[in-house]
């Protein structure tokens, strides 16, 4: 399999040089030349890294990682994935969030670590991975890479503008993960990391790697859980799972539209967006436009100019076609505060705020008379967002395994500037530490 970039602007690209690149050098998103088609009949693997490896295979055909794939797929997957009935007849919650940093980017942030651990490399010097984050990507990016071999994680987020339990989700982790609380917004974080990655003369210094959300490596997976989760759906009832998604970027839903498209037995996605409107603006008919971002209760998904939105367009090309087929659907924040107050009596669950947007929109469709199987998808465990949670149940929530031992460790970060030489300096400084 080879890649092409969505703006049409590079030549055909091995999937070893895609991941390591990152973005595509026309500034567009990789994507596959050809859509592979499900080969694995109706029956669901054992395993849903046995669902991995099969529904990857074709993206990893004749690249040199190809031989790696069942050891990545079996590292990547080894988190428990299940889909939980609500109380209402044929609602379900698709359980995202039980992995090392107890959100659905643990997936996708393993899958890509365990790619480029595996890619060779000329000189054998040590990659810094650089990632900007307002929470859930430096986290489970971090979560990836730590103690991996040949590789140092520096965290970019801005400082007094995280959760204190999602700082400290950023600042736990030691060894060769830094935390680096930045005197500046997420833009400056995220305007830093981007020099650093477009200056030559400071990667010929230090070798220098994204891991942000449009990277291969971390869409490509994402469509393994959707597809998992179809087919065991299927074989227990004969039905077919339709999707609510709580939606930002745009990556996640992609990888459920992808896994449709590869011929999985997904019905309907819809898409659960914040106050941030572009994309159900957009579905609704009007053109697209990135727009300013609004701050909301559910902070992952503000994001005013969703990337992904060029993936969409590779898949259906035809803006009509894609609004007959793909709805979205907004939700306010105080409709988020009310859907977490009343989730646990008419669900049976505490949801995060993230998750609370795609419970609500389920709400909405089942009033507008939606018939079948329906799953939230819960992107993120509420314990990470207790201050927002916590007040609105009137309880404690209870801190999974894995984040409470992250928790309880003592956590660590450098302050700097938001500027490029304070980056830089940092970087000098980890390039002289063995
Ligand atoms: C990142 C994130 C989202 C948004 O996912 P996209 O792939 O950007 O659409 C939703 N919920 C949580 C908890 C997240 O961390």
């Amino acid at each position: 399999m080879r890649y092409v970039s969505t703006r049409g602007g590079v030549a055909q690209t091995p999937l070893a040089d895609a991941l390591a690149a990152g973005l595509a050098s026309d500034g567009g998103l990789f994507v596959p030349a050809r859509l592979p088609r499900w080969t694995g009949g109706d029956a669901p693997p054992e395993t849903l890294a046995g669902t991995g490896l099969r529904l990857l295979a074709p993206f990893f055909e004749g690249d040199i990682l190809a031989d790696a794939l069942p050891a990545i797929c079996a590292e990547a997957f080894a988190i428990p994935l299940p889909l939980v009935p609500l109380h209402g007849e044929g609602d379900f919650v698709l359980e995202l969030f039980h992995g090392p940093t107890a959100a659905f980017k643990d997936f996708g942030a393993r899958f890509l670590a365990g790619c480029l651990q595996r890619l060779p490399r000329a000189d054998g010097r040590e990659v810094t991975i650089l990632v900007a984050t307002s929470g859930d990507t430096g986290a489970a990016v971090a979560g990836a890479f730590h103690r991996r071999p040949g590789f140092r994680v520096l965290i970019l987020y801005p400082d007094g503008r995280v959760s204190p339990r999602q700082a400290h989700g950023l600042e736990a982790w030691g060894d060769n993960v830094e935390a680096l609380r930045v005197a500046g917004s997420f833009d400056d974080c995220q305007r830093m990391v981007k020099a650093a990655l477009g200056d030559a003369a400071l990667r010929a210094r230090h070798p220098l790697a994204a891991a942000n959300s449009i990277s291969l490596g971390r869409w490509l997976p994402q469509a393994v859980y959707y597809a998992d989760a179809a087919l065991r759906h299927r074989a227990a009832s004969g039905r077919t799972l339709n999707l609510v998604i709580p939606t930002g970027n745009l990556g996640n839903a992609m990888a459920a539209l992808l896994a449709r498209a590869m011929g999985m037995p997904i019905g309907e996605v819809v898409l659960a967006s914040t106050a941030n409107r572009a994309l159900p603006d957009f579905l609704a008919g009007a053109d697209y436009a990135p727009q300013p971002t609004v701050a909301t209760l559910a902070n992952a998904m503000d994001v005013g100019a969703p990337s992904n939105i060029e993936r969409l367009r590779w898949l259906e090309p035809d803006d009509a076609a894609l609004r007959a087929d793909l709805r979205a659907q907004a939700v306010a924040d105080d409709a988020i505060r009310a859907t977490i107050g009343a989730a646990a009596s008419r669900h049976g669950i505490v949801p995060c705020p993230h998750t609370a947007c795609a419970l609500h929109v389920l709400e909405r469709l089942r009033a507008d008379g939606a018939t079948g199987d329906w799953a939230a998808v819960a992107t993120a465990h509420p314990a990470k967002f207790e201050g927002t949670v916590e007040p609105l149940v009137g309880h404690a929530v209870e801190v999974p395994d894995a984040l409470a031992h992250l928790l309880a460790r003592p956590a660590r970060a450098r302050r700097i500037e938001a500027t490029d030489a304070a980056l830089h300096g940092v970087l000098d400084l980890a390039g002289a530490t063995p």
